[in-house]
């Protein structure tokens, strides 16, 4: 079998694209962030955040609590400083805020900070198991993931923030027993794009399991490839779509 393929951008550069269709503030783009996630079960009601700090700020950007991910709006977004503070805004920040301010402390990979409880995840959680590189597209998981199995209740302090960013480690997608998932990455639209292939591969594997089935085993060549290809010339394209499909149906997120 050919190993010779190149991957990401060097083999994937289109000559052009459809555009995104809209420009965003930062504000409009993490509530479309949120309603997306959402939509792609990547989501539990009101419950999760997701934290952006942009570059050269010392605040992050985070969806308030109270909210249902499905009816955030630009302006429900709050902007919160790394001791958990709400800096402006109208709402609450959720007191797990210190989840995502140690991640975003201690990695400068980790600009955008995306937890939730998606249903398969929260299965593979409760097992506890990561899941296999079950499909080509699950290959932007090869060498991220983490399992943290050692569950310490709710996460509401700056110390158990710190406990959990030491047990991530330099992972970019841990999965934390009892509980859900945790995703890093240094552009929103890289985070988003793994947590939907994160959850569309934990319900692969769960459903090979369902009927006593292994993946099929891709080499890790293969895998290298097709993440360099997946993070550099798939999660641009794949939110732009997003973002265009999600305003176009509810134009009031960017209110
Ligand atoms: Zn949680």
């Amino acid at each position: 079998m050919t190993q010779d393929r190149i991957g990401g951008t060097a083999a994937w550069a289109p000559s052009h694209l459809p555009p995104r269709g809209v420009e965003l503030s930062a504000r409009q783009e993490l509530a479309c962030a949120v309603r997306h996630l959402d939509e792609a079960g990547f989501s539990e009601n009101m419950t999760g955040h997701v934290s952006w700090q942009q570059p050269g700020s010392d605040t992050l950007l985070v969806n308030p609590w109270g909210y249902w991910w499905r009816e955030v709006r630009g302006r429900d977004v709050l902007e919160v400083d790394l001791s958990g503070a709400v800096v402006t805004g109208d709402w609450d920040v959720t007191p797990a805020i210190h989840i995502h301010t140690e991640l975003h402390r201690r990695r400068p990979d980790a600009r955008v900070v995306v937890h939730s409880h998606p249903t398969y995840a929260a299965v593979l959680a409760a097992v506890p198991e990561l899941p296999d590189i079950v499909h080509q597209n699950s290959s932007i998981l090869a060498d991220e993931m983490v399992l943290v199995d050692d569950y310490d209740g709710e996460v509401d302090t700056p110390l158990a923030g710190e406990a959990l960013a030491d047990a991530i480690g330099d992972k970019s997608v841990a999965l934390l027993v009892s509980h859900g998932v945790i995703v890093t990455a240094p552009t929103m639209q890289e985070a988003v794009y793994k947590s939907v292939l994160f959850e569309r591969t934990c319900e692969m594997h769960w459903r090979l399991r369902a009927f006593d089935q292994k993946a099929t085993p891709i080499a890790e060549v293969f895998q290298r490839q097709l993440k360099a290809s997946l993070v550099e010339r798939a999660a641009d394209v794949y939110w732009d779509g997003a973002i265009r499909q999600l305003v176009g149906r509810e134009p009031d997120v960017l209110t």
